[in-house]
Parts: structure tokens; C-alpha cells; sequence
């Protein structure tokens, strides 16, 4: 496994005392020998997180932990590192010398801060020795800064069970890291780490959230979004293209490719598929997705299929619709319900989007009773009619490439009725 490609390295500074964020890793802790290919690609990923944010940083890598700084505002490495997967928590931390005099002043003067700011007078010192040379034990250490504490700030009191304040000490060999906020990272695996997929993007709420669980197990992927054009409005387009771009906030950006399937949609209905047509369509999708990630090198594509959600999801359906794709479809969703679908696209931001109004192609000449038990038989008899691979090479010549995100301050807010995204 190597780095991305062609990540500029941001312009580095040497770790210095003062603001840094923790990260602290995901599942890659889980990892043998190679962890340290999955630290990398983890590091590729931040860096591209953090291009653009205006001043120089660095990174540094300790024991199942990436302290990151720079000379840019503390919450701005926080905002870009709670975008990245693989960390499970982002925490502002201070970083001290790991001496038992910096250690302690720094200690209090976080408790002065943080009482002065906040409500309520109880705390508690968590201390943490990566480095087991440090002089004291890390309970030792606890009471000793708790009595400090006490000896500076009397209006304070020791509270171990429910503190208003919680100050966690980490101790390394040369430094040291005192923080007391922690927000929850995204967890999971860095994106790139278990390969390339090809997303089946429309419109709703199921395949951004089947695409964010891809890109948590280590997937990098890219998007193809059908359209019904000529014969829809190009507003199921514009959608996609702000779901991809919100979803490559969590990722290298990965392309948008838009294919329009409505003259092919057209055929296939004239060639008598009747309540077979959703299924057809989608055997043409995964057909034509599947010949677009061998020239992409995605080695998967991924739905937002969810098992019995409607007609075209039948255990029947997706059978049938595997059998159309050379590669393997991945189904993240396949078994949740809708409601967690929804609470999950509002946690990753794409459930706004998702309800904006567009003219999805597959309610185009959508039959009134679709299927629920397309025979492959009867399929087979309906594509035929058709000459499926010169269908499939006239949609890939006219496929429109986009690169949603790649400048995502300067990027336009999406909605239906603005100006056409600018292709890649
Ligand atoms: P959602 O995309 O949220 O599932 P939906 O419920 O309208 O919206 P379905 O009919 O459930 O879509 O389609 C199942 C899956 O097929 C989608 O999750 C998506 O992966 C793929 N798909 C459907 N329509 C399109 C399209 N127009 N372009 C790309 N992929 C599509
Ligand atoms: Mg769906």
C-alpha cells in the first residue's frame, strides 16, 4: 500500500510548544505489522484535509496517537481533522516538555482557564504515561497535580465521578499533552486503505450514506450519477454533484461521473419491458457502471440498496440485478431500516440536500406496478432487442466528468435552479 499520489506535502513547521490537536487513532490500532502503511494513508488523507487552511502545519505520530499543529488557529485543525476517517477522537490539546515543573504549571494554569470559564467547581486529573520512565506512576502524577490544583485555585474541588472538569494528561518522552475537550472523530478505517469503489449516486437519502460507510471501511471512491436527460430537468444532477462534494469533505475528492441514461431508458421500454422496467434499468446501470470503473479502476460498485425497501430491493430484484455486473455490488444498507438511514444522512449533512425536489430517471417511465419478481429469463428477452454493448459504449462516450469539492471555499452552493456545475 503506498500514499496518495501526488499529495503536495503542506508546508511544514518543526512541532513546537503551545496549541495541537490530538487525534487519536481508529481501528487501524487493531493492525499488526503493516499498521504503519494504514498510519500513512491516514497522514496522506489529513494532509489533503488540510490544504488550503492558510498557514504552515506539521504532523507528528506517537503511540496510537497523530498530534498535529501549526501556525494556523487551533479551531481551524480541529474543524479539517474532524473531517477525516479513521480518527476516533479530535481533541485541542497544549503541549508542554515533559518535566514535572511545565507540567504542573501548565496543569493549573488549564484549571485557572477553564473554571473561569465554565460553570461548576469540581475536576478530576486523568494522567496517561505512554513513556513508563517518567519519574511518577500515572496515579502518582494525578495527586500531585490535583493537590497543586487545590494549593492555587482553593474555590476548586476534587470530584472523580462527576466532574464539571476533566483534564486529561498524556504523558510522552519528550512531551507532554493536557487537553479537556473531546469531540468523537469519525471512526473507521482510512479512506484508501481497502481500495477503490464506484458509488451509484442518485438522488435520495440511501446511496450518500451507503457511500460515507464505504469510505468508513477504507474505500475510496468515485461517483456515477444517471440521469433521465434529454427528458428530465438537470436538477437531480446538480444534487448529486452537492452530495459528492459534501461527501469528499471526508475524502481525497473522488470524480463525479454523469451519464444520461433517457434515450436508453426510452429503448428499453419500447422494447416491451413493461413492469420489468426498473429492473432493466438498473441492470443497465450496473452494466454500464461496471465498464466505467474498469477504465476508473474501482474494483466494486456500491448501492444504497436496502433489503425490501421497495419493489426494485426484493431479494429477487437484487439477484437479478448482480447477474448484470461484472464486479461485486456492495450494499452497505442492505439491512437498515429507513428511519436509521435518515438520522444517519442528517449526522453526515447530506439529509438537506436529499430532499431537495428533481426528477429522478428512474420515476421516468416508471411502470405503475413494478415487478417484484423480475425472471431472468424474461430480462434476457427484453435486452436482447437491444444491442446492450452499443448502448453501453454510446452512454460511457458522453459521460460528463465533474470533481466536486476540489476547491470546496470557492465551490457554488448547489440547488436547484443555479448555474450548472463546471465539469472537471
Ligand atoms: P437512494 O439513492 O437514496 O436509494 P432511492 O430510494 O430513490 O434513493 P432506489 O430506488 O432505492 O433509490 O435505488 C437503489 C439504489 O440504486 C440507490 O441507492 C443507488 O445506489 C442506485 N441508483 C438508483 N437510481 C440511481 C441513479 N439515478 N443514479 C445512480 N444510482 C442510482
Ligand atoms: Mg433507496
Amino acid at each position: 500500500m503506498s500514499g496518495n499520489a501526488g499529495v503536495p506535502a503542506p508546508r511544514a513547521t518543526s512541532p513546537s510548544y503551545g496549541p495541537c490537536v490530538l487525534l487519536k487513532h481508529g481501528e487501524i490500532f487493531l493492525k499488526g505489522h503493516n499498521r504503519h502503511c494504514f498510519t500513512e494513508r491516514l497522514h496522506d488523507n489529513l494532509r489533503v484535509a488540510l490544504r488550503g487552511i492558510g498557514g504552515s502545519t506539521w504532523i507528528k505520530t506517537a503511540q496510537n496517537v497523530t498530534v498535529l499543529g501549526g501556525q494556523v488557529p487551533q479551531e481551524a485543525l480541529v474543524e479539517r481533522a474532524r473531517r477525516v476517517i479513521g480518527f476516533n477522537s479530535v481533541e485541542p490539546a497544549q503541549r508542554v516538555p515533559s518535566t514535572l515543573e511545565e507540567i504542573t504549571r501548565a496543569a493549573v494554569e488549564a484549571l485557572r482557564t477553564l473554571s473561569a470559564e465554565r460553570p461548576g467547581r469540581g475536576f478530576a486529573v486523568r494522567v496517561k504515561r505512554r513513556d513508563k520512565q517518567f519519574p511518577l506512576t500515572s496515579s502518582r502524577m494525578a495527586a500531585h497535580l490535583g493537590a497543586r490544583v487545590l494549593e492555587e485555585l482553593p474555590g476548586l474541588h476534587v470530584d472523580l465521578t462527576r466532574p464539571d472538569i476533566t483534564l486529561a494528561v498524556e504523558i510522552d518522552r519528550k512531551e507532554t499533552y493536557l487537553s479537556w475537550t473531546r469531540y468523537p472523530g469519525l471512526t473507521g478505517l482510512p479512506v484508501g486503505s481497502s481500495g477503490r469503489a464506484l458509488v451509484l449516486l442518485s438522488g435520495g437519502y440511501d446511496s450518500p450514506v451507503a457511500a460515507h460507510r464505504a469510505m468508513r471501511r477504507g474505500l475510496s471512491c468515485e461517483f456515477v450519477h444517471f440521469s433521465g436527460a434529454p427528458y428530465t430537468n438537470p436538477a437531480s444532477v446538480y444534487k448529486a454533484y452537492a452530495l459528492a462534494r459534501e461527501l469528499n469533505r471526508s475524502q481525497p475528492p473522488g470524480r463525479l461521473h454523469v451519464i444520461a441514461l433517457g434515450k436508453a431508458q426510452k429503448q428499453l421500454a419500447v422494447a416491451g419491458a413493461g413492469r420489468l422496467q426498473v429492473v432493466a434499468q438498473r441492470r443497465l446501470m450496473v452494466r454500464t457502471a461496471s465498464a466505467l470503473a474498469a477504465r476508473t479502476g474501482a474494483q466494486a460498485l456500491v448501492t444504497g440498496d436496502s433489503l425490501g425497501q421497495v419493489a426494485s430491493q426484493t431479494l429477487a430484484n437484487l439477484v437479478a440485478v448482480d447477474e448484470a455486473s461484472a464486479l461485486p455490488i456492495l450494499r452497505p444498507l442492505i439491512g437498515w431500516e429507513k428511519q436509521e438511514i435518515i438520522d444517519e444522512a442528517r449526522s453526515i449533512g447530506t439529509a438537506e440536500i436529499s430532499t431537495l425536489p428533481d426528477e429522478d430517471c428512474c420515476r421516468l417511465l416508471a411502470p405503475p406496478r413494478a415487478s417484484t419478481r423480475a425472471g431472468l429469463p424474461q430480462l434476457r428477452a427484453v435486452e436482447k432487442r437491444l444491442d446492450l454493448d452499443e448502448v453501453t459504449a454510446a452512454l460511457l462516450d458522453n459521460v460528463q466528468v465533474m470533481l466536486p469539492g476540489e476547491d470546496a471555499d470557492a465551490a457554488p452552493e448547489v440547488s436547484p435552479g443555479c448555474p450548472a456545475p463546471t465539469p472537471a
